[in-house]
């Protein structure tokens, strides 16, 4: 296989553009690419033409408008480039207007109030920004989806504006430093973790098929306590996916570079090489797809859920984030010389005020159904967002506020702009896997994101964020007399300031609950606890002061967020009484009988059989428990309020419990029933398949 010559071959990427377009369209082009100009109605058509030559040679007959509507998955309207042309001979076209908007009916995607459904129209627009792919034949445009009026129903657009805004903030930073750039990109390296489990198991259970967790199950005798699974040798069946995965997302230009067994069995996960914000959301979108294509093709179902299986491990994502200038500078790497310092302190001071000051929009971006099974749960990071720096840079930054002198250096304290950091050794992420939000070395890595979540909103928040302590920074240092020490002033006051979010413990303790309350820091343990702070006034300010949303757009965004959660409640309960009802029930009841007659026949004949009449006391009273249950959580259900608001909470306060109590019994019933009766594939037969 030559890796080099597939890697990227679907993509229209730099280097068929150039090989591919006059001179002066490439340019043009590129322009809009790295500055974000308009593009030109000429410069698109001969854009359009070359696109389609390449696609077609490749075999593709259709194009879509690729798009991430707010339902977090990408979505597709196909149309292929047949035409009919003035002589009625078919031709195969694609015009410049075809590729920059396209129409699909909007009415289907939600929009939070923001589109009336008479007025379904909504357009989709070109992002240059990112390349154009092939995939099933068929050309794909990312593109970006607004309403008629402007307003923006994706996720898409909202990145590319809050990558606007920290660029346009941290050149201004550099300026002031004398670095003069003309961009700098927020960099990520989404981890991607996952489950494959065999397709027939999966086949077998409406609640994974539906919802994509097990709803109910017994544990199995064996979980992850031997901890044999993480970085342990992969399944010949496993490798083979593996090997064919890396192939797709290679040839789409994914740079897939790590593949390895995760904590938890039938656990796996992905990290490919970072690219700039925009790029990685894509990719990372693609990726997702492309697993679950590809387990298909394995005789696998890859389970991207959160929380698949209890008592095990669930799945996150771990977004991995720096700031890059267009040359190339990663401006969180502590560099060698004071001047390198300053600087990486100023971005480092950046990033603390903005998660302190945004920690309630960081817990948001994360907060959905699944990711709560997760969050808090002594798996993953707490629901409370805190910032590892490790010992080092701690030290560091204590000496900075209190002006002490830095211990690890023999040569007196730290003074920004003169003294030379330490060499700070590259951290291993694992060297505290319990924080959220931990530096490793010349990056942050945010470990709460869930593993279905696409990871636009994320950097939406942490881009704005850190645009905003920088404009802040900016504001002041513009202005001063004396720019050293101002420079010094500000990063010592700033640290003060935010230190409470800094946390180098163990954040699943009990103690870092209490501290974190005494240190005044949030901790929304539900979806709902923490979506609704979203529109709080503060935040609005941000988002506006930055021009990412409207106060419209996040009034939609927080109710479509609030129906999601609660929608995804309520078919999580709606499946489960499917199951319990008319299969666990079914199948209990036809235990207990044969129990029963078992006991009559043998005593019939004179033989005791205290074993089956024991068996079956406990199964038909473990039934009434769970015809009891089931009852209460269908009532549950049909008393849900109106408004999303209020029925988000009442499935958290209300359905969550009533579903928990049902599943009880039935685990109960499981873990004492005959195997042959069980009517779905059990854990130990799911997890340890062979
Ligand atoms: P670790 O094993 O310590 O987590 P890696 O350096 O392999 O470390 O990084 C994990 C992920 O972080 C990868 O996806 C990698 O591409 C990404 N990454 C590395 N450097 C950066 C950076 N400057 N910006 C964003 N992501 C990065
Ligand atoms: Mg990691």
């Amino acid at each position: 296989m030559n890796v080099p010559e597939m890697f990227g071959s679907m993509v229209f990427n730099d280097y068929v553009m150039r090989e591919m377009l006059p001179k002066k369209v490439y340019q043009s082009l590129k322009n809009t690419m790295v500055e974000g100009k308009a593009l030109d109605d000429d410069v698109a058509d001969i854009v359009a033409a070359a696109m389609k030559e390449w696609a077609v040679g490749k075999g593709a007959t259709h194009f879509t408008h690729w798009f991430q509507p707010m339902t977090g998955i990408t979505a597709e309207k196909h149309d292929s480039f047949l035409t009919v042309d003035k002589n009625g001979c078919v031709i195969m076209d694609f015009s410049g207007k075809e590729l920059t908007k396209g129409e699909p009916d909007a009415s289907s995607f939600p929009s939070g109030g923001l589109r009336a459904t008479f007025e379904a129209r909504g357009y989709t627009a070109w992002d240059p920004t990112s390349y154009a792919f092939i995939k099933d034949d068929t050309l794909c445009i990312p593109t970006a989806f607004c309403s008629y009026t402007g307003q923006i129903l994706d996720k898409k657009t909202p990145l590319l504006r809050s990558m606007d805004a920290i660029s346009r903030e941290a050149v201004r930073t550099l300026a002031l430093l004398g670095k003069h750039v003309r961009r700098v990109n927020a960099t990520i390296g989404a981890e991607q973790e996952y489950f494959l489990i065999d397709k027939n198991d999966y086949s077998k259970r409406l609640d994974l098929r539906l919802t994509g967790r097990t709803l109910i199950g017994a544990p199995a005798a064996k979980g992850q306590e031997m901890e044999d699974h993480y970085f342990g040798s992969i399944r010949p069946r496993v490798k083979a996916f593996m090997a064919d995965l890396d192939e797709e997302l290679w040839k789409l230009g994914i740079t897939s570079k790590t593949e390895h067994n995760e904590v938890a069995p039938c656990q796996h996960e992905m990290a490919p090489i970072f690219d700039n914000a925009n790029k990685a959301t894509d990719s990372n979108q693609l990726t997702m797809e492309m697993m679950k294509k590809v387990a298909e093709k394995h005789g696998f179902a890859c389970l991207l859920h959160e929380k698949p299986f209890e008592g095990i491990n669930g799945s996150g994502k771990h977004n991995n984030w720096a700031l890059s200038t267009d040359e190339g500078e990663n401006l969180l790497d502590p560099g060698k010389t004071p001047k390198d310092n300053a600087q990486f302190l100023l971005f480092l001071t950046a990033v603390i005020k903005a998660v302190d000051e945004y920690q309630d929009l960081l817990r948001i971006s994360v907060a959905s159904a699944g990711n709560d099974h997760r969050l808090g749960a002594n798996e993953a990071p707490p629901a409370i967002v805190s910032i590892f720096v490790g010992d080092e840079l701690g030290a560091v930054i204590d000496s900075i506020i209190d002006g002490t002198p830095f211990t690890d250096r023999a040569s007196s304290h730290l003074d920004i702009g003169t003294g030379v950091l330490p060499k700070l050794a590259r951290d291993n992420s694992d060297r505290n896997r319990t924080s959220p939000f931990a530096f490793t070395g010349n990056k942050f890595e945010f470990r709460m994101p869930g593993s279905s979540f696409n990871i636009a909103c994320t950097n939406v928040m942490l881009n704005t964020a850190v645009a905003d302590a920088l404009k802040a920074f900016c504001d002041e240092l513009e202005g001063a007399d004396d720019f050293n020490p101002a420079l010094k002033a500000l990063i010592k006051r700033e640290l003060e300031k935010h230190r409470r979010i800094l946390f180098n413990g163990n954040g699943y303790s009990k103690e870092w609950e209490e501290e974190a309350e005494r240190r005044g820091l949030s901790n929304y343990k539900r979806t709902p606890d923490a979506l609704v702070h979203y529109c709080d006034e503060k935040n609005v300010e941000l988002f506006r002061r930055h021009k990412v949303y409207t106060k419209e757009e996040m009034e939609s965004r927080l109710e479509i967020s609030l129906d999601e959660y609660q929608k995804a409640i309520h078919i999580e309960a709606a499946t489960m009484i499917e199951m319990l009802r008319r299969q666990i029930m079914p199948a209990s009841l036809r235990f207990s009988s044969s129990l029963a007659s078992s006991a009559k026949t043998k005593e019939s004949i004179g033989i005791s059989a205290d074993a089956e009449r024991a068996l079956c006391m406990k199964v038909s009273s473990l039934c009434n428990e769970l015809m009891l249950r089931t009852e209460n959580l269908d009532r549950c259900i049909s008393e849900s309020p109106e408004g999303t608001e209020a029925a988000a909470f009442y499935a958290a306060d209300k359905i969550i419990p009533a579903m928990e109590a049902a599943r009880k019994a039935s685990d109960s019933l499981e873990a004492i029933s005959d195997k042959e009766f069980w009517p779905v594939p059990t854990y130990s037969e799911i997890l340890f398949y062979v």
